[in-house]
């Protein structure tokens, strides 16, 4: 990378959420090995971020890219329409015997938005075909579901800006968030507002939409699993289909394979993503039940309307497979675990801070909520300087790393991020 490099990425191209007048600064990345991320300054960072929950074994693992390898001499790409492949067929195997066993039918997307949208339109088209057309969906507030609209229609109303797309997004039902916290009491009066509003709409609402346990991008929050107990039986009761995104929180990364399984229960319809490639390739999966499948392609359109061009990449479906393959290995379960236990104790004096509101951390994800909005470019810069990736927003710093990380390399950032803490300047008013 030269500085010229950086002057037309500047000039020319948008990073997520960004302005293109005003820029903040980036960081060249040239090359990545297990834990570690390289820049083009030869100064090595240690990664915290996990590309976004994705990268769960690390970078540049040499057995994913052997399988990458190994189907680029095959084939790599190959449409899926009247065609079927090897790679397709051992990663849905795959899925179906590690998901709880009613989730039998899977949908291979290319993003996790993309999955949420087809989540969407399978309870859609669920209702349409029973005859009794619901087009609404109850979801929580803080809640983030990705970035396309349908999915942005069930996403946190403020954080998404709602406000920007008025007329042109459709209207769903937004109960408060959860308020009793993952490790603490289950207070009865939490779930008032949601059973309220259930009761009110149970003949419009077609599903409830959440994240299981660990609200993410809309808030690093982690909630009680009596919620999903609760919410499980009112849409039994109801009949309401519930979809859980385990976009984010799936494969691992909270101290379970599938966060829903805290709490013993299973979706009708469940979303896939991020670490689903080990943080190589983009794909998702949303998987549903027979019924649900049946109850689609005996309605009026006979089938399930949607079929992305890159519908089932063998690429990124070959190296999924050898994701999972790692993670059934079991060596996951003690990393996080451990992960977790220096999390709690080396994010606790962070509490100590003025500019601290609360830490909480669950599996592999630790978050220093702060009372201040940080100051985005400084606290960046600030975090290279300490040779760390940790990439945070609005008033959330979070680590959530890979989880072959070393005792070491965790401490090192749990280090930054509780020097940053004490650091009024890194933080807006
Ligand atoms: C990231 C995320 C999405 C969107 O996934 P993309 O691959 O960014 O489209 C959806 N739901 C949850 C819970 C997520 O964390």
């Amino acid at each position: 990378m030269t500085p010229d490099d950086l002057t037309f990425d500047k000039r020319h191209i948008w990073h997520p959420y960004t302005s293109m007048t005003s820029p903040l600064p980036v960081y060249p990345v040239v090359s990545a090995q297990g834990c570690e991320l390289e820049l083009a300054s030869g100064e090595h960072l240690i990664d915290g971020m996990s590309s976004w929950w994705a990268a769960i074994h690390g970078y540049n693992h040499p057995r994913l890219n052997a399988a990458l390898k190994a189907q680029i001499d095959k084939v790599s790409h190959v449409m899926f329409g009247g065609i079927t492949h090897p790679a397709a067929v051992a990663l849905c195997r795959q899925l179906v015997a590690m998901t709880p066993e009613a989730l039998e039918c899977v949908f291979l997307a290319d993003s996790g938005s993309v999955a949420v949208e087809v989540a969407m339109k399978m309870a859609l088209q669920y209702w349409q075909a029973k005859g009794e057309p619901r087009q609404r969906f109850l979801t929580f507030r803080n809640g983030y579901h990705g970035d396309t609209f349908g999915a942005m229609s069930v996403c946190d109303p403020d954080n998404s800006m709602h406000s920007l797309w008025q007329g042109y997004l459709p209207q769903h039902l937004f109960a408060p968030a959860p308020q009793s916290r993952f490790d603490g009491e289950w207070d009865e009066r939490d779930m008032v507002a949601f059973a309220r509003l259930m009761a009110a709409h149970r003949h419009e609402i077609a599903a409830v939409i959440l994240e299981p346990i660990v609200q993410g991008a809309g808030g690093m929050r982690m909630y009680h699993p009596e919620w999903l107990r609760r919410i499980r039986k009112m849409c039994d009761r109801e009949g309401i289909l519930l979809i859980a995104d385990e976009i984010a929180t799936g494969f691992g990364r909270t101290g379970k394979l599938f966060a829903c399984e805290h709490a013993d229960i299973s979706a009708d319809i469940l979303c896939l993503g991020k670490a689903l490639t080990g943080g190589t390739m983009t794909l998702s999966a949303t998987l549903t039940t027979r019924a649900v499948a049946d109850a689609i392609s005996n309605g009026d359109a006979g089938c399930f309307m949607h079929g992305p061009t890159f519908m089932g990449n063998p690429l990124a479906c070959a190296v999924a497979t050898e994701s999972l393959a790692l993670l059934a290995e079991n060596t996951w379960q003690a990393q996080v675990a451990a992960i977790e236990k220096q999390l709690k104790e080396e994010l606790a004096p962070a509490r100590a801070s003025t500019l601290v509101a609360d830490v909480r951390v669950l599996g592999a994800i630790g978050v220093v909520e702060t009372t201040r909005p940080v100051n985005m470019a400084a606290l960046q810069r600030f975090f290279v300087e300490h040779k760390v990736w940790v990439r945070p927003f609005g008033k959330l710093i979070y680590l959530m790393p890979p989880y072959p990380i070393s005792p070491d390399q965790l401490t090192q950032l749990t280090y930054a991020v509780n020097c940053a803490v004490q650091d009024e300047r890194l933080f807006s008013h």
